[in-house]
């Protein structure tokens, strides 16, 4: 029996003492007596007041109380214990010699869980005792266990959107990389075959980049890969997007802008990164970038479109550089 109980309190994490209520002392002592030989630690209230005071200095496993009392009666007590979010949760058996179908109901109605009409059968009183523990204590592990699945639950979406965010995004810049910027296209792409409203990019690529690595070192080439692509973010408006497309190479969609809304927003790029010095160790490191541009306007395929940038980004790294070049 006692075993059972241990194990029962290590589940609920809880001490299995029991407050009995009653103000008739040989009623009081015959309770201790049998509740103590069955292994509880118990706690004798002769009054309603000191139940309630004893229960929220420390609150108890189980409390029996009587209805009938003096000054506080058990609904009365049931009631306030309920109420205080310490003690509400405390299993409540009535014990009364009230035997009549309207007390009874308002035992459960004031949030008591049983009911045992004096006068009682010991081994009644102990097997309901010990099967509301057991109850509460169940209860009590699986509130716990829901608990922690909420906590996983948590961390897996946390984990998901994290992996999500990873999986869209270039390491070293923080910008999306390719393959995120190919889904926002694709949809840019059918938002245009319901509209009708072309969208352009603008391919730009570092010049001369392999020349900072060389006499500054491959970290200082990042740190300027990092500051480039910020100058671009600060260039572009809130519907453009960017993306890292390869090593020093970036490209950008604007939705709804036509090449010479486009020519204007890579004139803005190209002064804003040739504005820009980036620091690395005791360098200030000065880069220009040269910008391709194409418009969709439905009568090729995409990627068809960002060749076109391609070759027209060809074209200004032809003719010097530092420049903005359309797509013939
Ligand atoms: P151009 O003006 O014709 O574009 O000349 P470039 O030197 O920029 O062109 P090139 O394609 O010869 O060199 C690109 C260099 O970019 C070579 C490569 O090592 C470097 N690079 C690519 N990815 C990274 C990177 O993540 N970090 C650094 N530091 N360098 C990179
Ligand atoms: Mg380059
Ligand atoms: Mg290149």
């Amino acid at each position: 029996m006692k075993n059972e109980l241990d194990i029962a309190s290590s589940i609920a994490n809880e001490k299995l003492d029991v407050v009995i209520v009653d103000d008739t002392p040989d009623n009081l002592r015959f309770l201790v007596g049998i509740l103590q030989e069955s292994g509880y630690r118990v706690r004798p209230a002769p009054s309603g007041e000191y139940a309630l005071t004893t229960s929220m200095k420390e609150p108890p496993a189980l409390i029996l109380l009587d209805i009938m009392m003096p000054d506080m009666d058990g609904y009365e007590v049931c009631k306030r214990l309920k109420a205080d979010e310490l003690t509400k949760d405390i299993p409540i058996i009535f014990l009364s010699a009230l035997n009549e179908v309207f007390d009874k109901v308002k035992a459960f109605k004031v949030g008591g869980l049983d009911y045992i009409a004096k006068p009682f059968q010991v081994d009644e009183v102990l097997a309901r005792v010990k099967t509301h523990l057991k109850i509460h204590s169940q209860q009590k592990s699986l509130a716990l266990q829901n608990e922690e699945l909420i906590k996983m639950n948590t961390k897996i979406t946390e984990q998901a959107a994290k992996l999500e965010y990873l999986a869209r995004t270039d390491f070293l810049t923080g910008l999306s990389n390719r393959r995120d910027f190919q889904e926002l296209v694709q949809k840019e792409e059918k938002r245009f075959w319901r509209t009708k409203k072309p969208f352009s990019f603008i391919l730009l690529d570092i010049d001369h980049f392999k020349g900072v690595n060389d006499t500054y070192g491959h970290d200082c080439g990042d740190v300027v890969l990092v500051g480039v692509s910020r100058s671009l973010e600060k260039a572009l408006r809130g519907q453009d997007v960017v993306a890292r497309w390869g090593g020093e190479e970036f490209i950008c969609l604007l939705p709804e802008t036509e090449i010479e809304g486009a020519r204007r927003v890579a004139e803005k790029i190209r002064e804003s990164v040739a504005g820009v010095t980036h620091k690395c160790d005791t360098y200030e490191i000065a880069v220009t970038v040269t910008l391709g541009l194409s418009d969709f306007g439905g009568d090729c395929s995409v990627e068809e479109c960002i060749s076109q940038a391609d070759s027209a980004l060809y074209i200004g790294k032809k003719e010097g550089r530092n420049q903005v070049a359309v797509s013939a």
